[in-house]
Formats: structure tokens, sequence, C-alpha cells
């Protein structure tokens, strides 16, 4: 049989080599240029078409992606793996609010902080929904967001030991996450969280070191919030669970732009060589009370992350992202994922709740999902089938060109030219992320 490169490689040279990665398989190797066999397999890489016999290499890069059958069509056959998964029900993701309300006040939030905690006819309902659909599904997943969800812990415990009891009786993969400010993840908080709600993934939003952080992120009555967050960190750092991963996130603007190095060095003394931790930072959106980044800014703030992780052992939340298949691909493209308000209303995108277009059904207090199928189908409708640029995309499994169909939305209703997908910032960045990312043991060696 004759082979050829897959159409999803993506090659990065360092100072050791060149780095392949497949985005359609997720694997990323090394091949080391003062290896003796390097020169002869460059060689026989240069071919369009090659027989696995032409390099002891090429067996061992066919079993994870990086070489295909010739006669295989990459793009019809990644569009209807796609497809199968969008349409089978095997999987639920959902985003739950237990409250809109919020213990913070921070300068750039865009929540109005209306609904109040999901009430108990409201989470009677939710259960019944999870019920039915553990019945079904072999994965299932929740993510708690807010507002701030620790103000609703009541609803989250409520929700997740039956979700926790009822994953078990069924047999159903069940994990949660949570994005939090940290203030109320207090140890006793973050203990029972790990142990009996089965939260495996925090993502807790510090902006900088204490005296930028204290002007950005301050409680609703006006007070500091640096030092308790900083003091729960320590304590998850120290945790000895090792199937958790944590996530502290940066949200940067002009203010806090320089500080980026120097909180990344507080993070890495609290975290230290921790294999849970990953730390990222995001331009701040929307709000234009703040100093927003340019787009020459926020490029360049990216590859700063990229250098100060190197720099630090720190590792970059991004590279877990954006190179893995789907990673790209935001929850609100997903056809299994709804987001749940605290009054049951479902919505498909956590940044647009003033968009009409985001409302696309409710959850009833007997359990029943009612979907209004016009709006939800504008949040799920592939990519590939209205871009040629998407189906000829190198990284189309990891974006599935649907890295924020809010953008479409509103780019269709104001008549803009669509001829174009808008594509996501880490498109540009990919082979940087691909040259230095750790690279998993088994792929370490392809011989
Ligand atoms: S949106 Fe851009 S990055 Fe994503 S699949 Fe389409 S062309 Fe590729
Ligand atoms: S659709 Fe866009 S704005 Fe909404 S959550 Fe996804 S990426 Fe964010």
């Amino acid at each position: 049989m004759s082979y050829k490169k897959s159409r999803y490689n993506v090659i990065a040279k360092n100072d050791k080599g060149s780095r392949l990665f497949n985005s359609r398989t997720g694997a990323i190797i090394e091949l080391d240029k003062f290896d003796p066999l390097f020169p002869s397999f460059a060689e026989a890489w240069k071919q369009q078409k090659f027989e696995l016999s032409d390099h002891i290499w090429f067996s061992a890069l066919r079993d994870i992606g990086f070489i295909v059958p010739e006669d295989l069509n990459e793009i019809s056959d990644y569009m209807a793996a796609f497809d199968g998964m969008q349409k089978t029900a095997d999987h639920m993701n959902l985003i739950v609010m237990p409250t809109e309300q919020c213990n913070f006040r921070c300068v750039y939030c865009y929540e109005s902080f209306l609904k109040p905690q999901m009430n108990k006819k409201m989470q009677e309902g939710l259960k019944k929904y999870i019920s039915t659909s553990m019945e079904r599904v072999r994965a299932f997943s929740i993510e708690w967001f807010g507002g701030e969800p620790l103000l609703g812990k009541e609803v989250i415990r409520n929700i997740s030991t039956h979700a926790v009891a009822l994953s078990r009786e069924h047999n159903v993969s069940f994990g949660s996450a949570i994005t939090t400010n940290g203030y109320l993840l207090d140890p006793g908080t973050f203990d029972e969280a790990v142990t009996e709600w089965n939260l495996k993934q925090f993502q807790i939003t510090v902006d900088g070191p204490r005296e930028f952080h204290d002007k950005r992120r301050v409680l609703e009555s006006g007070g500091p919030t640096f030092d308790k967050i900083i003091s729960h960190l320590e304590y998850i750092a120290k945790s000895d669970y090792p199937d958790l991963l944590y996530v502290v996130r940066m949200n940067v603007d002009r203010e806090n732009l320089r500080t980026v190095p120097e909180f990344a060095r507080i993070v890495k003394e609290i975290v230290g060589d921790d294999k849970r931790a990953r730390f990222f930072a995001r331009p701040v959106w929307g709000k234009s009370e703040c100093d927003l980044l340019t787009n020459f800014e926020s490029r360049s703030l990216r590859k700063q992350m990229v250098e100060i992780c190197e720099e630090t052992g720190l590792h970059l939340f991004d590279t877990d992202l954006f190179l893995h298949p789907g990673g790209g691909m935001c929850y609100a493209a997903d056809s299994h994922s709804l987001v749940v308000g605290p009054d049951g209303a479902l919505y498909k995108c956590t940044s647009a709740f003033e968009l009409p277009e985001n409302f696309v059904g409710k959850l009833t207090e007997d359990g029943t999902v009612e979907l209004k199928l016009d709006n939800y189908s504008l949040w799920v409708k592939p990519g590939t089938e209205k871009y040629s640029q998407c189906r000829q995309c190198a990284i189309l499994p990891v974006c599935n060109s649907g890295h924020c169909p809010k953008i479409d939305i509103e780019r269709t209703k104001r008549n803009e030219d669509m001829s174009r997908p808008v594509c996501p910032p880490f498109k540009e960045d990919i082979k940087t992320f691909v040259a230095t990312a750790a690279i998993e043991e088994e792929y370490a060696n392809v011989e």
C-alpha cells in the first residue's frame, strides 16, 4: 500500500530538530536532528508518495496519524466523523449557573446580576433531566458557572451528589469543572468539591500582583480579594489529589499588561513543579471602560505567554487546548452542550445573554427540555458547510470551524461579507505552541 503525508500535519522547528503535530489525532513528536537516522528520514519525507519500507520511522508515524493511505480522502473522512459525533447522543455537557449573582464587582464584568439562586423546584427539574440523560449517554459533564457559582454552593451540592450517584448506577463517566473567582473556595469547600462532587477542574482568575488585582477584582462591598484567593490557591497546590487540574487565568488590559511576568513568578512560587497547575492570560474584551489591548498587543501577549511559561516552567493552558482535537471549538458549537440559567432558561453561549438568538429554550420543573430549534440550529450549524477555507484548513479538527459561533451570528445580523471565516487568534500561534509544548512520554521517541 502507498502512503502520503496527512493534510492535518503541522510542522515546527526548534533548537533540537523538527516537531510534528497532527491536528486529527493530537499526536505530537520531536524528531531529533542529531539522530543518525534523521538525514535519511528528511530525504524520504520529501517524497509526495511513499511505502512504509522507505524509512524505519514510517510505520510508527503511520500509527499516530502523520502518514495516511494514499487513497484516503481525509477531508470527507473527517467531516463524516465530525457529523457523526454531533448527531450521536452519547455525551452531554451542561454549563449550569446556580445563580447569576456575584460577590465581586470586577471593573470589566459584563454580567447584570439579575437572577437569584436556582430554586428547589428547578433543581429537582434539573436532576430529573440529568437522570433521563444518564440513561442514554456514556459520558456526562457539568461546568459550574455564574455569577459566582459558589454563592450557590447548596445547589452545586444537591445536583452534584445526585449526578455522582447516578453515574455510578449507570456506569457513565462523570466529571465536572468550575469557573470561580476563588474567594469562597476555602479548604473545606475544595475538599468537598473534589471528594463528593467529582470536581476535576478549577479555573480561578487572578488579575496580577496584589496592588493590581485588588483594584480590579473587588468585593461587592468594595474590599480587597487577593490574599484570600492566593491562600486558597496555596491550599490547592499543597493538596495531594492526583486527578485534577487547576488553572490560573489572568485577564489583561493595558493597566496590568506589564505585570504579567511578575505575576507569573508569583504563580510559579505557589505551584512549584505541580503537574496539575496551568496558567494562561486573555485580553479583557467588550467593556469600553477598560483600556483594552489592541490586536497587536494581544498578539504580543500570546507570544509573551509562551516565553514566560518556557522561562518559568509553568504549563501554558493554551497548549492543552489548542493542541488537542476539538480543543479550539467553543462548547456553544457542540450540539450536546447547553447553558442552564438559574431559572431554567437555556442558552448556548455564556458571553451573550443579551443576544436574542442565544435563548435556545427552557428546562421545565418536570425535567423536560423544550428547545427553540430556530435559534439552537444557528449555533451548531457546521462552519465547513459555509466556508471552503475551513475544509482546506490544516487545523480543522482542532477548531472544527466553530471557535466562536456568536461571531458569525452577529456578522450575519450586520449583513457583513460572509465569504471568509473569522479564524481564531490561536491559529497564528499554532507553530509556536507545537515548537514549545511539553511532549507526552509515549510520543517522545517514534522509534
Ligand atoms: S475558522 Fe479558520 S482556523 Fe478554524 S477551521 Fe476555519 S479556516 Fe481553520
Ligand atoms: S460563542 Fe463565542 S462568545 Fe460565546 S462562549 Fe463561545 S467563544 Fe465565547
